[in-house]
């Protein structure tokens, strides 16, 4: 089956609804660099404490004592990473551009060189910036992108993050690429899963290069 018709089926399957982000430039930012190296569950805890223990706006953070910050932060790990990375973010907005909200007044091509030059920003956090803040047409590689990409053979497993959005992009329809990043992150949480993926449940086993060697495993496990 032609790989367009594969994620298409996935998309179909996911039954996605949501298609837009509601959070402030700021957020989306804070919660991509939170996310890194980490689960959504553990992400999604450390966002609600930096939330209600300081507040996740510039202002609240640069008041903030830095060891309050990484508290909040304890459960997505690598705080003494994301945490310098979070201020830095916070320090560049407000002294170069004194508000947030000139982050809205900037053409993609000056966000980009922005947020680029802040250590610890890179082209997932740029590109999750551009679709859920502005709407715009590309498929943000995250880690359940990546994966799933390169177990259904849509990318190779040595491809980078350029090549695997390439790649993606080259299949998936203008108007679908935002719906499908979204497909594509659920179908990883719920069906191909990092470890043990669901594959005799999955909607496209017949057509997915590496279902044999995970069925195969399963099969081995269950008659152990
Ligand atoms: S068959 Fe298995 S490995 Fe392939 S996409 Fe489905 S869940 Fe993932």
């Amino acid at each position: 089956m032609e790989p367009n018709k594969i994620i298409k089926i996935i998309v179909d399957e996911m039954k996605i609804e949501k298609n837009v982000n509601d959070t402030s430039a700021f957020e989306t930012l804070v919660t991509t660099i939170i996310s890194q190296n980490t689960n959504d569950k553990n992400t999604e805890k450390a966002v609600k404490l930096l939330k209600k223990e300081i507040g996740l706006d510039i202002e609240s953070i640069l008041l903030a004592k830095r060891e309050k910050i990484i508290e909040c932060l304890k459960p997505a790990g690598l705080y003494n990473i994301k945490v310098p990375r979070i201020i830095e973010l916070a320090k560049k907005i407000k002294n170069e551009l004194g508000d947030e909200r000139k982050l809205d007044l900037m053409s993609d091509e000056e966000i980009i060189d922005f947020l680029s030059k802040i250590k610890g920003i890179g082209p997932k956090t740029i590109d999750i910036f551009l679709a859920f803040k502005r709407g715009r047409d590309i498929i943000p590689v995250d880690t359940h992108v990546s994966r799933v990409s390169k177990r259904l053979g849509i990318a190779d497993k040595k491809d980078g993050y350029f090549e695997i959005r390439k790649k993606l992009e080259e299949i998936v329809p203008k108007g679908e690429r935002l719906k499908t990043h979204f497909a594509l992150i659920t179908f990883g949480r719920r069906v191909c899963t990092a470890k043990d993926p669901k594959c005799t449940m999955c909607p496209v086993k017949d057509n997915c290069p590496s279902s044999k060697q995970f069925l195969s495993y399963q099969r081995k496990v269950e008659t152990v």
